[in-house]
C-alpha cells in the first residue's frame, strides 16, 4: 500500500510508493522488434495483465483475449490503489493520508511496433474516446477530486514498456501544479472577467509568432514563456474546463490536431522521448469560467539540473517563436517516411 506524505513546508503531497520499485522494465534487454513476444500488452498476453476496465473489440471476440484493437487495464504497478479511506492521519507536524486512487494504463493499439502518431485518425479519436469514458466512469466516485491523463514516450521520458501506451491516474486531492494553474486563472477572471486561456489564444492569433498549426477547433503554440525547448500547448479555441464536455464531432478534429502535432515534433527532433498531459478543471463544475482545458506536450531534450531544482526558474535555449517557425516549416507526412524506414532496419 502506498501512502500520501504532505510536505509540511510546500504543502505539496507526495506518493511514498513501495510496490513501483519492482516493476519490470523492457529498455535495455529487448529491442523494439523482437520483444512483442515477451510484451504485455501485446495480443495474446492477455493474462499476464490485469483484466481489463475497457475495450474496443472486434465483435464475437472475447473479454481479455486477443481480438481488441485498444485496451484499458489497472496498472499492474500501481502509485495509487481504489482500496482505503480518504481520512487524514495526523502524526505530530506530519499529515498523511492512504494511497487511495486509480491507476489506469490505456494500451492504444494491438501493434506493438506503431506509435500513437502512427495510428489513423480514426484509432486515435478511439484512444480520446477511451479517455473521455473512463473519465466519465472514475468522476462517479466521489473520493476522487482530479483525474489526469498523461504519457510518456520513450525511456528518458519515463516509459517502462514501448508498446504504445497512455496513462490515467485518479487522485483524492488536486495536483499542486493544476492550483497554480487555477490560482492564477482566477486572479485574471476577478480583475479582467475574462478566461486567461481564452485571451492568450486571441493574442496569439494576433501576434502569430508562436502558433505551431491553426486547426479551426484547436490551436496549437509555443507558450510565451515555455519551460523547455519545443513546449507545445493544444487548445481548444472554444472555452471549455473539461476535454470530456467536448462535442462528439470535435474528438475527430481533436485527433487530427493531436496527430499532426505529434509529427511535426517527430520530424522536427527526430522522435524524441517526450510526455503529454492533459490538464482539465478538476472533477466537478466548479471552475466551469474560469479553467479552459488543454494538453502540453513536452519533448524531454533537456534536463531539469540543479538551478532548476534549487530555483524553480527554468533555463529554456530555444526561444518558444524560433521553436515555433521551425515547427511550422517541417512536413508531419515525412514521420511516416521516417517511421517507415525505421521497421525495416
Ligand atoms: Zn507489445
Ligand atoms: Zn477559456
Ligand atoms: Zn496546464
Amino acid at each position: 500500500m502506498s501512502e500520501l506524505r504532505k510536505d509540511p513546508i510546500t504543502g505539496r503531497w507526495v506518493i511514498i510508493s513501495t510496490t513501483r520499485g519492482k516493476r519490470p522494465s523492457s529498455f535495455g534487454t529487448a529491442p523494439k522488434q523482437e520483444s512483442p513476444k515477451m510484451c504485455p500488452f501485446c495480443p495474446g498476453n492477455e493474462d499476464n495483465t490485469p483484466v481489463e476496465v475497457l475495450a474496443y473489440r472486434r465483435n464475437g471476440t472475447q473479454p481479455n483475449r486477443p481480438g481488441w484493437f485498444l485496451r484499458v487495464i489497472s496498472n499492474k504497478y500501481p502509485a495509487l490503489r481504489i482500496e482505503g479511506s480518504l481520512s487524514r492521519k495526523p502524526n505530530g507536524i506530519y499529515d498523511q493520508m492512504d494511497g487511495i486512487g486509480a491507476h489506469e494504463v490505456i494500451i492504444e493499439t494491438a501493434e506493438h511496433s506503431k506509435d500513437l502518431a502512427d495510428l489513423s485518425v480514426d484509432e486515435i479519436k478511439n484512444v480520446l474516446w477511451a479517455f473521455r469514458e473512463r473519465i466519465l466512469d472514475l468522476q462517479k466516485d466521489h473520493r476522487f477530486k482530479y483525474i489526469l491523463i498523461f504519457k510518456n514516450h520513450g525511456e528518458a521520458a519515463g516509459a517502462s514498456l514501448e508498446h504504445s501506451h497512455s496513462q490515467l491516474i485518479a487522485t483524492p486531492i488536486v495536483p499542486k501544479r493544476v492550483v497554480e494553474e487555477i490560482r492564477g486563472a482566477e486572479k485574471y477572471y476577478e480583475f479582467r472577467e475574462r478566461c486567461i486561456f481564452c485571451d492568450i489564444i486571441r493574442q496569439e492569433l494576433t501576434d502569430k509568432v508562436r502558433i505551431v498549426y491553426d486547426y479551426g477547433d484547436f490551436l496549437t503554440f509555443t507558450p510565451y514563456a515555455s519551460r523547455f525547448p519545443f513546449e507545445t500547448w493544444l487548445l481548444p479555441k472554444q472555452h471549455t474546463s473539461h476535454m470530456v464536455d467536448i462535442s462528439t464531432d470535435t474528438y475527430v478534429y481533436l485527433a487530427e490536431a493531436l496527430k499532426d502535432s505529434l509529427n511535426r515534433l517527430r520530424v522536427a527532433l527526430n522522435d524524441p522521448p517526450f510526455n503529454f498531459i492533459i490538464h482539465s478543471a478538476p472533477v466537478g463544475n466548479e471552475y466551469d469560467e474560469i479553467y479552459h482545458w488543454h494538453m502540453e506536450i513536452i519533448p524531454k531534450i533537456t534536463r531539469v539540473a540543479g538551478f532548476e531544482w534549487g530555483s524553480g526558474f527554468y533555463i529554456n535555449p530555444t526561444p518558444p517563436e524560433e521553436a515555433a517557425a521551425f515547427m511550422r516549416e517541417v512536413d508531419p507526412s515525412e514521420a511516416q517516411k521516417m517511421f517507415a524506414a525505421k521497421a525495416i532496419v
